[in-house]
């Protein structure tokens, strides 16, 4: 069943046209990424989703439902989460309770308990840091917060915006370790990234972003196959 689906979208910032005619979509329990360079256009994509970027052309589908004239909040509670970046976490409050804020949608409330728990389960790290302030945490272990906070919401769609992002490599690793235990959930999954290979390994199926037009799409063993992408991305 497909869940999220957009119809040539077009998006940008004023005068500037970023995003130009794309179609995408996502089934149910799939993991899907959208790979592109530097300024292709990954975060004006993703926040035309989440709804903190107004399409100029073009509709998101979830479930069905139209949602490109929703605000954010709303498009939250529908169960499509975006994972923050690290950064944006509340550094003055515990781990805990940047986790527990992750529940403040209604449909999640219920799981609290049952959520913390099982995300300590996935993410040790957090437990053992529970009582600390955010801020103080490493930029990788931020980064699980981010993550931890994202399910925390019982996404129906989760939703990552480079979560490698100036994470050391062995961090990097981790992290894609993490979103491959997430997907063995069976949660949907929005993968945008710059790491074309590691992401392509994890993913069902990939998009290439290039200028903010798809330049290719398809299955991600067939992608990580395909002699234009090797050239371009692996130099070989
Ligand atoms: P990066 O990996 O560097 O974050 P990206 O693929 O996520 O890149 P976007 O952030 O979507 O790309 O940016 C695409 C283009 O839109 C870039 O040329 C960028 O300068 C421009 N852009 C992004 N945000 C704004 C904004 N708020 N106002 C004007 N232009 C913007």
């Amino acid at each position: 069943m497909t869940v999220l689906k957009i119809k040539s979208l077009s998006a940008g910032y004023g005068d500037i046209q970023v995003l130009r005619e794309i179609n995408f979509s996502i089934k149910k329990g799939e993991t899907v990424a959208l790979l592109g360079a530097n300024a292709s256009g990954k975060t004006t994509f993703i926040n035309s989703i989440s709804g903190l970027v107004r399409p100029i052309k073009g509709e998101v589908y979830f479930e069905e439902k139209k949602i490109n004239n929703l605000p954010a909040y709303k498009i939250a509670e529908l169960g499509l989460i975006q994972v923050c970046e690290g950064r944006n976490l509340f550094p003055l409050m515990t781990v805990e309770e940047n986790l527990q804020l992750g529940a403040y949608i209604e449909r999640a409330r219920p799981n609290l308990n049952k959520n913390i728990k099982m995300i300590y389960e996935m993410l040790p790290i957090l437990y053992e840091r529970r009582k600390q302030k955010a801020g103080f945490l490493s930029g990788g272990e931020q980064q699980m917060l981010a993550i931890g906070r994202g399910l925390m919401s019982n996404p129906k769609i989760l939703m990552f915006d480079e979560p490698s992002l100036g994470l050391a490599p062995i961090i990097v690793q981790m992290v894609f370790e993490i979103i491959r235990k997430i997907k063995e959930q069976n949660i949907t999954i929005l993968l945008v990234e710059q790491n074309v290979v590691k992401s392509l390994k994890i993913a069902d199926r990939g998009y290439i972003l290039e200028n903010g037009k798809i330049a290719l799409s398809g299955e991600a063993n067939k992608l990580l196959n395909n002699d234009k992408i090797r050239k371009a991305y692996m130099g070989i």
